[in-house]
């Protein structure tokens, strides 16, 4: 399992680089391994690989993996990369997550001001941008996500946000795939002009599209399938 994983990272490394330096010689691209279909045995063998940041996507998932004997004891940054229900606000927060991806609305930031606040914790977050606008998806309108991103700040001071997050369009075109991940760029970069606010991390590519997410500006990608095979 470990070489096959070995494997698999290089490759993806590999491709990570050629995306990247076609962007930018200087953009740095974090690998977040969404380890959402495997067990603690398969984290730990990519860990050994060198891999060190994880996300999932269900509280209580994060929580058993964590916890868990194999892993309790290794140097793991965990990611919240799914959407958040306000009744699992405290198991979360108790989890201490590294980066909460998937921020979507005012109210559940006021929810989490609120528990943030009264533990005295910070927490470290990215607004989830709809940039597809498909209804099944979460996250904040286009046209509003500064407006959004400017009054979470105001209104949630425990609540540290470093950027955005998106989920490319759902789609074989590789243009509308694009159009999706070049809209949330621009609003990135119109955080990252204004002074009030903090933009640094723009997390947006999956095993299907990680190269275009890349070359569209992504600096942080999260995969999947295309790393546990
Ligand atoms: C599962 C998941 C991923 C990774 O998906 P793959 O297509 O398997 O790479 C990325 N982001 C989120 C939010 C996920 O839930």
């Amino acid at each position: 399992m470990q070489k096959r994983f070995e494997y698999n990272l290089i490759s993806i490394l590999e491709r990570v680089e050629k995306a990247r330096l076609s962007f930018n010689s200087h953009h740095i691209v974090k690998l977040i391994a969404a380890s959402k279909y495997v067990r603690e045995k398969e984290i730990a063998a990519l860990y050994s690989c060198g891999q060190r940041a994880f996300g999932e996507n269900k509280v209580q998932d994060l929580s058993a993996k964590a916890k868990s004997q194999e892993l309790e004891k290794l140097p793991l940054e965990w990611h919240f990369i799914g959407s958040l229900q306000t009744n699992k606000i405290n198991s979360l927060l108790a989890l201490n997550p590294h980066l909460f991806h998937a921020l979507d609305s005012i109210e559940l930031a006021e929810q989490l001001q609120k528990r943030l606040a009264r533990d005295n914790k910070k927490l470290k977050a990215l607004l989830q941008v709809n940039s597809a606008r498909e209804v099944q998806k979460s996250g904040v309108a286009p046209e509003n996500a500064l407006e959004i991103y400017s009054q979470i700040s105001q209104i949630a001071p425990n609540i540290e946000l470093q950027g955005l997050m998106c989920i490319g369009a759902h789609e074989q075109d590789q243009k509308k795939i694009a159009a999706s991940f070049e809209l949330t760029r621009k609003i990135f970069e119109e955080l990252q002009k204004s002074t009030k606010n903090r933009a640094e991390i723009l997390s947006m590519g999956m095993s299907g599209d990680f190269e275009l997410a890349i070359k569209c500006g992504a600096n942080m990608i999260r995969l999947g399938s295309v790393l546990f095979k």
